[in-house]
């Protein structure tokens, strides 16, 4: 097929764009990337040879080859991979065919600019090549194909692929460096050198599973003085290859982690903690574990797969292997090295394997133990991890409403905003504070702390010195009411009916309202029978200090935000049980009184209604007849 010009697809294009035009600090990450290609590559034609021998054309001695040459000012990269077809290079190379890059865009729209931890989160891979060359020339031959393919381009707007000859199989990728990555006067970095070279890949693809090689220039001096030195080349393997986990674990150095978690699971920032642990006994295995700094952008979504990587005896056995670890630590990244696991069997018998089981309970139990441990010693590092991964506790202990323990395990480990000082705080904290009377722990839904505190029922707490729990999140109601206590208290939101406030002044004060409500229940009575349909019941308060009602949920049976939730999820049977209560030392409330002497009247109706619409607004739920309540406060006010 003759050369074709062909453009990059409009997103591809745009990346590039960014790529390019992007400031980096970091040139050298080009490098990285394009070994884990080739690396990746020898992966898969490994892979394929298990059923397929011929595919290795009777050469299975993998390599990746990098040249890096100051007279053509170009670095070359070449493996015995698997190599890509025509089609293969268009779609791949051309195309963005990940799911995430439409994330990924829009992300850096968000942000403004890209930046190296939107390419770490996210991939670009190969295009990184163009941070450093003004052309990029790949030479490709699919593995068992007789005709290779030449792919280039200036990374600007297009590319030409043409057939072309290639005897080994594999891919050669050569970059055409810009000058400032040469070495001359003024360059930043010299990219054409080998030191440079092997020092870079020492540091970021030591422990790659192949051999990367390079060409060093050996001079002999002969024993002769008078002789000019002798120039060989002696090839080199620079990788130590020996896969990271395998090593010992005080030999280690953080730098050494942070690279390996980076290239083997696409992680951009080091890590936020790392766990390396090593067991022996009736199972054997090493698990490397990590938890990533930022969450996957989808973690919270169906497209984000979670696992851990798999390997017997350091070969690899599977990817993003499921069920090592239970679903609230589906962030965690790493591998797990088990001779004991029997790998005979289908994937879904292993993972169902008691070995399996074992490990994976061993991993989770040391994972939230290591969590207790930052939690109780960096604090700061905690609320970090908790920013990023606290909701899949919350929904994990949720998840757990219908038993398991999974709510025992995390108790301790859940965060709240509280009225205190609007820091985080735990549970147990919080118990630390309780005022001697208080038996129950109180908390309250909204949207944000100003919110909460703007609630009406939040001010006699306030007054009288009660902390509550912030419950900002949708999903936060949701497990606390599974939770349902915590050391032996009960959590009670501030806006049941049943909250009662243990102080004595509290008690007075309700003592007061009874007393006032038996004089008033025929009162009650006719403003329940107003708001029929709208409301279960009608009482007086002594809940609220300056506001004039407000709207509690019955003690059972789901909260108005939760109705909200469920008529979100099209099963409105969920109705939240609603009560008005009116507070008795408002004016208000003798205008009431006054109006109901003539109960049947048209301006009685009106005045209740007005009552229940502003308590719903309160709780910010839009009236079914807005522009009603608007005709009724302009009544009002003209009058
Ligand atoms: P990623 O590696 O995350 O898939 P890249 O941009 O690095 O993204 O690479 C895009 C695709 O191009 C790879 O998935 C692979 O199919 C193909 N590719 C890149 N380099 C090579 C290579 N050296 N050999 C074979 N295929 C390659
Ligand atoms: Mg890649």
């Amino acid at each position: 097929m003759a050369k074709q010009t062909m453009e990059f697809q409009a997103e591809t294009k745009r990346l590039l764009d960014l790529v390019v035009n992007s400031i980096y600090t970091n040139k050298e990450i080009f490098l990285r990337e394009l070994i884990s290609n080739a690396s990746d590559a020898i992966d898969k034609l490994h892979f394929e040879s298990l059923t397929n021998q011929d595919i290795l054309e009777g050469n299975s001695d993998f390599e990746i080859f990098i040249v890096p040459d100051p007279d053509s000012k170009t670095i070359t990269i070449s493996d015995n991979g698997i190599g890509m077809t025509r089609d293969e290079v268009v779609a791949n190379i051309g195309t963005i065919a990940k799911s995430g890059t439409k994330a990924f865009l829009d992300k850096v729209k968000e942000a403004g600019s890209v930046t190296e931890e939107l390419i770490g989160q996210f991939g670009v891979g190969f295009y990184s090549a163009f941070i450093v060359a003004d052309k990029v020339t790949l030479i490709t031959r699919r593995a068992g194909e007789s005709t290779a393919t030449k792919w280039e381009s200036d990374g600007t707007g297009e590319f030409t692929v043409e057939e072309c000859e290639k005897e080994s199989r594999g891919t050669t990728v050569v970059l055409h460096l810009k000058d400032e990555f040469c070495g001359g006067i003024g360059s930043e970095k010299d990219f054409t050198d080998v030191e440079e070279i092997e020092r870079l890949v020492k540091k970021y693809s030591d422990y790659i599973r192949y051999p990367i090689k390079m060409n060093f220039e050996i001079e002999k001096t002969g024993d002769d003085d008078d002789k000019p030195a002798e120039k060989t080349i002696e090839v080199r393997t620079v990788n130590s290859m020996k896969p990271l986990w395998t090593r010992n674990k005080n030999e280690i150095t953080r730098e050494e982690y942070n690279e390996f978690f980076k290239h083997q699971f696409h992680e951009w920032e080091e890590p936020l903690e790392i766990m390396h642990s090593k067991a022996e006994g009736t199972i054997e295995y090493t698990a490397l574990l990590c938890i990533p700094k930022k969450a996957a952008y989808d973690l919270y979504y169906s497209t984000y797969e979670p696992g851990l990587q798999l390997y017997s005896r350091h070969v690899f056995i599977m990817d993003k292997c499921k069920d090592f670890l239970p679903d609230h630590l589906r962030f965690v990244k790493g591998l797990v090295d088990s001779p004991d696991l029997p790998l005979n069997i289908s994937r879904e018998l292993l993972q169902q394997s008691r070995e399996m089981k074992k490990i994976g309970q061993t991993l989770a139990k040391n994972i939230l133990k290591q969590l207790s441990k930052m939690l109780a010693n960096d604090r700061e590092k905690y609320e970090q991890f908790w920013a990023e991964y606290g909701k899949a506790f919350k929904i994990g202990v949720y998840n757990d409403m219908y038993g398991g323990n999974v709510g025992d395990e995390l108790k301790d480990l859940l965060l709240f905003k509280t009225s205190k000082d609007g820091k985080l705080s735990t549970l147990a904290e919080y118990c630390a504070r309780m005022k001697p009377e208080q038996k129950e722990i109180y908390y309250a839904v909204g949207k944000d702390a100003t919110a909460i505190e703007k609630m009406p029922q939040m001010e006699i707490l306030r007054d009288h010195g009660f902390e509550v729990i912030y419950a900002l999140d949708p999903v936060d109601e949701f497990a606390l009411s599974t939770l349902q206590m915590y050391d032996e208290k009960h959590f009670q939101p501030i806006n049941r009916e049943d909250l009662e406030l243990d102080d004595d002044e509290s008690k007075a004060a309700r003592q007061k309202t009874e007393e006032i409500a038996k004089d008033n229940e025929t009162l009650l009575n006719d403003v329940k029978e107003a708001l029929k349909g709208k409301v279960e019941d009608v009482k007086l308060t002594s809940r609220l200090k300056s506001g004039a009602v407000c709207l509690t949920m019955g003690a059972f049976g789901p909260s108005l935000t939760m109705e909200k939730v469920f008529n979100s999820l099209e099963s409105p049977m969920l109705k939240a049980v609603k009560i008005l209560e009116i507070n008795p030392e408002h004016a208000l409330f003798a205008r009431l009184k006054a109006l109901d002497a003539n109960k049947d009247s048209e301006e009685f109706k009106t005045f209740c209604e007005l009552l229940y619409d502003q308590a719903m607004l309160i709780e910010g739920v839009m009236p079914d007849d807005p522009a009603a309540l608007a005709n009724k406060i302009a009544e009002l006010m003209s009058k």
